[in-house]
Order: C-alpha cells, then structure tokens, then sequence
C-alpha cells in the first residue's frame, strides 16, 4: 500500500523525471484514481502539458493545484529532492544548508519552500494526546535567561504536552501562546489533550481550572525550588526543542514564524522511532497534497498565530 523508496539511490531512480513525480502525487492526491474536481467523475487522462483532464466534462486541472506546490515554477523533481533532503535528515536542515544542496540562487525561495513543507508537516485532523499527560510551558528566543515564572519580556511562551508512556517520553504536542494565564493555556491544552486525560503539570494558577474542563488533574508538590525537576519528560522536550533551534537553525528563528518551525519539531519527535526515512518522505508528500496551499506573501508575513495576534 504505502509506497516510497527506501535509499537515496531508489529514490533517485524513481523520481528521475517530472513525469515521475507528477505521478507520484496524482497517486497519493487521488488514491483511488482520479477524480474530477468539478463533477467527481472517475476518469480522466494526462494532457501533453502534463494536465489531468476530466473525460467527462473536460474539466483540466494540475495535480500541484491547492496542494503546498500549487503555482510553483521549479521543477517537481527539485522539490521531491527538498523534500527528501529534509526528512532524511535526522534534525532536518536550515535554508542555507537545502540552498547549497538544491543548488538554487535564491535563499528566499528556499526560505519560503521550507515554511510551506513545515505546513503539511501538520496532519489535518489529527487526534489529540491522551491517557496520562505531562504539561509545562518553556520561554523561547530573548537574549536574556528568564527568571522561573511566567512574565519574562521579550520571550515566546511554547505551551510542552507530552504524553507519559511510563517514564518514557511519548508523542508531543507544542503551541505558542500569549502569556501563562488560564485564558490561554487551557485552550491550548484543549486542542492538544483529550478530555478525559490525566493532566499532570506544577501548582501554577493557570492550570486551576482543568478539572471543570473534564480533564483529571494531577498537580505535582506545589512549592518547588528552582532547578528542581518536577516535569522531567517536559523539561526533556523543551531542551531538545531549544538545542534543535539553537543547532539546525542557529537561533535565526523570528517569533512571529516559530509556529512553523514548532510543527517541524512535533513533526520529526512524534516519528523519531521510524526506522525508515523512506516513509517520513512518504508522509511529507501525502500530507503536502493534502493541505491548504499558503502564498510566499501569507508565509514572509508570519504563521497564522502571529498574523491574528500582529506579533
Ligand atoms: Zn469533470
């Protein structure tokens, strides 16, 4: 069923050519064959422009259009070896690194590539952590260390859900939020945990209101000194989230596009245990034909949080 090269030398025999990866995405878009767009009929055939054309109303359209490659100029097979690039990578790559690799001119167009895979790295409709839960916040970015509390300037506040698996650290949800008051953390950990979890965090206020939002809650010891390590599994997330920013991408990430690349890494962690990054490409691409295609212009002006909150 699932169907990806597992080396680089297979996959570069497949995807040789524009025709190639055309096909591979008319596949994973349409999996059980084509299917028009205008009048849902079943069938359909390649014009010589590489257009998929309905037979009965002959309705044409490109296999790239509302998908994140919608309108692009660069050749698919460029692209396919973007994507390839970054999931073959255990920590992924930085834009200047898929620059040199891929070739092209322009950091920006890189830039922009990165930010449009980094949305279909997020799978519509996908469910929601559960069972036992682990909750902090971490600050992002600001040159100053924070003290521990929940108002440091200049700072990005990444709300941390990972999921206990005894002791053991298993999927992860990370979502950027404006402070540490109720208001915004129990949203957050609305959209991330399903009601009914355990919900473990520390004594602070703004997690008060849990157990009215049908969450069980469980609040370790209240008075914590600092540096204690109350929330092991995370405060292992939030390091390794802070060293793959500081490592892969140098720090250089802006608050107002940290969203993308928080994505990236919930992404990457939630998968780290797949043996095979055959199947990371396989999941990139599904999922890039499946998402809401975002402009170059959407994507310079910062992730849609940032756009809604004009940060
Ligand atoms: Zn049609």
């Amino acid at each position: 069923m699932e169907d990806y090269p597992e080396t680089i030398l297979e996959f570069e025999k497949r995807f040789a050519t524009e025709e190639a990866c055309r096909e591979y995405l008319a596949q994973l878009r349409w999996p059980d064959g084509f299917c028009c767009p205008r009048c849902r009929y079943r069938r359909g055939w390649v014009t010589k422009r590489g257009l998929y054309r309905c037979c009965h109303c002959g309705f044409q359209i490109s296999v790239t259009a509302g998908t994140v490659f919608e309108g692009t100029r660069k050749p698919l097979r460029l692209w396919f070896r973007a994507m390839w690039h970054i999931t073959s990578q255990k920590h992924g790559v930085s834009a200047m690194g898929l620059q040199r690799v891929l070739g092209l001119k322009r950091y920006e167009t890189v830039w922009i590539w990165l930010h449009k895979l980094r949305t279909a790295m997020v799978r519509p409709g996908r469910e929601r952590l559960s069972d036992i839960v682990e909750v902090d916040e971490t600050y992002i970015g600001g040159k100053k260390p924070g003290k521990r509390g929940r108002g440091a300037a200049a700072k990005t506040l990444v709300v941390i859900a990972v999921e206990d698996k005894g002791n053991h650290l298993g999927r992860i949800r990370l979502r950027r939020v404006a402070n540490g008051s109720a208001s915004s953390l129990i949203p957050a950990i609305r959209e991330s945990v399903e009601p009914g979890s355990l919900v473990r965090t520390d004594g602070w206020s703004g997690y008060a209101p849990l157990p009215s939002q049908e969450y069980q809650h469980d609040v370790v010891r209240q008075e914590a000194d600092v540096g204690d390590n109350l929330l092991p599994l995370a405060n292992r997330v939030a390091s390794l989230l802070k060293r793959w920013l500081l490592g892969t991408h140098q720090g250089a990430v802006r608050a107002s596009h940290l969203d993308y690349y928080l994505d990236e890494f919930t992404f990457r962690f939630n998968r780290r245990a797949s043996r095979s990054r055959g199947k990371l490409f396989y999941r990139l691409v599904q999922q890039a034909v499946a998402v809401e295609p975002v402009t170059g212009e959407d994507i310079r002006g910062g992730s849609p949080y940032s756009r809604q909150h004009n940060i």
